[in-house]
């Protein structure tokens, strides 16, 4: 194909689905798979009982949270544009991601659920975990909800953070289920431990939870 017309088809892609590749810019594409498999280095994992760096000395035995990569640059961008219109991101990401870390000894991937207050259409956590399901073989269910409003994630002070208990998510049948949490971002961790505990606090085992990034510690 002459390098014109590949010019005059991506012109074409762009004007029907407006978008441009977040590293690149390349038109008509989410995000480029040569350009999104080097934004995947995964950190070192962290703590889902607090939060911290492993080893944690306060939680020898407890479950870890491990990232796909480090929530800056394309990464982030990626991520912000599936949190905006771009749903068909969450495949890309989840299924890439799924190359990156280490499939879980697990029954069920459970997504964070949306805020009650979300405006959001879907909730990008699922798409995520549906795509980390498919390349895994781990079915995903949105087993988690929030039982009353939370303060939002982005933003919270301390004592926001210390007031997030377990009892503010319910879960629908995972008594005797080994699960993974999935969430977009780590950012203190403070969710995902706080649905930990109501996962076990509902019968379940909870050794792991998975995000495509988490903030630079
Ligand atoms: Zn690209
Ligand atoms: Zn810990």
């Amino acid at each position: 194909m002459s390098g014109a017309l590949r010019s005059l088809l991506s012109l074409c892609a762009h004007m029907l689905w407006p978008v441009s590749c977040p590293v690149c810019g390349a038109m008509g594409e989410v995000i480029c798979e040569p350009c999104l498999t080097p934004l995947l280095k995964p950190p070192p994992p962290r703590c889902l009982e607090c939060g911290e760096p492993v080893p944690c000395k306060l939680h020898r035995g407890g479950g870890r949270i491990y990232s796909a990569g480090l929530y800056e640059g394309g990464l982030r961008e990626a991520v912000l544009m599936l949190k905006g219109k771009y749903r068909v991101m969450g495949a890309r990401l989840g299924r890439a991601c799924a190359r990156v870390l280490v499939r879980p000894d697990a029954d069920l991937l459970v997504p964070v659920p949306l805020h009650l207050d979300s405006p959001r259409r879907y909730n990008q956590a699922l798409v995520i975990a549906e795509a980390l399901g498919r390349a895994w073989d781990i079915e995903a269910l949105p087993a988690a909800r929030w039982t009353k409003d939370a303060p939002s994630r982005s933003g919270m002070s301390a004592a926001q953070r210390e007031a997030l208990t377990p009892d503010f998510f319910a879960f629908d049948s995972v008594a005797g289920a080994r699960i993974a949490l999935v969430d977009d971002v780590c950012t203190t961790g403070s969710t995902l431990s706080r649905l930990a505990e109501a996962a076990r606090g509902a019968g379940a085992d909870v050794p792991a939870a998975f995000t495509v990034a988490q903030t630079p510690y």
